[in-house]
């Protein structure tokens, strides 16, 4: 039965190629052809493919005269169980798809009666005919939703990709690649909300470079610019999980660390502020020293009933004192 059900599925094509139109009459030579049971048929339409002729209606004709009209039943039984089969697997596997397909499914369930009752060669292969033909314009349409589909979603995934490359990029600074003023303090409300000062602390630290404005007097904006850029990677190397840098100005920046009590956040900066002064740093090309560059940082722990703009205060208070206690350093506030 699966044999008979896959010689009708290579038929097909083999009939398209040669430009053979699908009667019945034509359907029946070349089911025959497949299955290879009357050796002269495949000998005559070998012969006729090598020499690559035309399978004109005459031919079809004489053909199916010569080597099928005496087909019998046992035959036709054969092609009706195949059939049968073929359509019973069609419908199971259209069984999860949409609307359309369901129309198809009941139209096939109609032919399943259509097929018992049909016991002629010729009934068969009619009803064969219409079958396929059915089949074409639903796998067409199948096809054609399909592509659609794929577009769409293909456009769908497209879109995403930029929504998210543009978000990104308008929380992003540019010249580090921290996150900017406006994402830190939506960051910060969040973060915010999130906590508790009794059980789950929060602490906010301002950093600002010292001196800078020799940095930039002595040697020009652009090593400038990198100088801000070695502080970011210097501040990102060294916070992990949620916590979160940010390039709050000029050569300023803020950094979130949830879950953090005030003493823990404090040892943490001075690790980095210690790393940041014990670097030397030099010009590409002449190697000349930049001299050493030094951070203060102003770190506070979010208090029960502060706002958050009297937290970021505390912080900056606490920046300012370290500012004018020397620099290089790292005051809790
Ligand atoms: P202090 O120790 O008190 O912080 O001294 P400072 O020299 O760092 O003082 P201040 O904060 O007033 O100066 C910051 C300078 O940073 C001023 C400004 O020209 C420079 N600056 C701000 N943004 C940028 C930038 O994006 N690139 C560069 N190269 N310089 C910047
Ligand atoms: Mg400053
Ligand atoms: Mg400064």
């Amino acid at each position: 039965m699966r044999e008979s059900a896959e010689a009708l599925r290579l038929a097909l094509p083999l009939m398209t190629r040669n430009s053979i139109p699908p009667t019945p009459e034509n359907y029946a030579i070349w089911f025959h052809y497949v299955i290879g049971d009357r050796a002269k048929l495949n000998e005559q339409i070998d012969q006729m493919l090598e020499r690559n002729q035309q399978f004109t209606t005459e031919v079809n004709e004489q053909l199916y005269r010569r080597f099928i009209s005496r087909c019998d039943m046992e035959q036709a039984e054969k092609v009706r169980d195949s059939v049968a089969s073929a359509l019973i697997e069609a419908s199971a596997a259209l069984k999860q798809t949409g609307s359309e397909a369901d129309q198809f499914r009941r139209f096939l369930g109609s032919f399943d009666q259509s097929f018992d009752s049909a016991d002629s060669m010729n009934d068969i292969y009619g009803l064969l005919n219409t079958v396929l033909e059915e089949t074409q314009n639903m796998q067409t349409s199948m096809e054609r939703l399909q592509q659609e589909f794929e577009e769409k979603s293909h456009d769908m995934e497209q879109l995403r990709e930029e929504l998210n490359q543009v978000r990104k990029q308008a929380s992003t600074d540019a010249l580090t690649g921290l996150l900017n003023r406006a994402a830190f303090f939506d960051l910060l409300e969040r973060t915010d909300e999130g906590s508790d000062p009794l059980t789950k602390p929060y602490c906010l630290v301002m950093i600002d470079i010292d001196h800078f404005k020799r940095v930039n007097d002595t040697f020009g904006h652009l090593v400038g610019d990198k100088v801000i850029r070695f502080v970011a990677e210097s501040l990102r190397q060294s916070i992990k999980g949620k916590d979160a840098a940010a390039r709050y100005g000029g050569e300023e920046y803020s950094v979130l660390l949830p879950d953090t009590a005030l003493n823990n956040a404090i040892t943490l900066f001075n690790r980095i502020r210690e790393q940041i002064a014990n670097t030397n740093l030099v010009r590409t090309g002449s190697r000349e020293t930049l001299g050493q560059v030094t951070i203060s940082a102003g770190v506070a722990q979010k208090r029960a009933n502060e706002s958050r703009m009297d937290l970021l205060a505390r912080a900056d208070r606490a920046l300012y004192l370290s500012k004018k206690n020397g620099r290089n350093r790292v005051t809790g506030g």
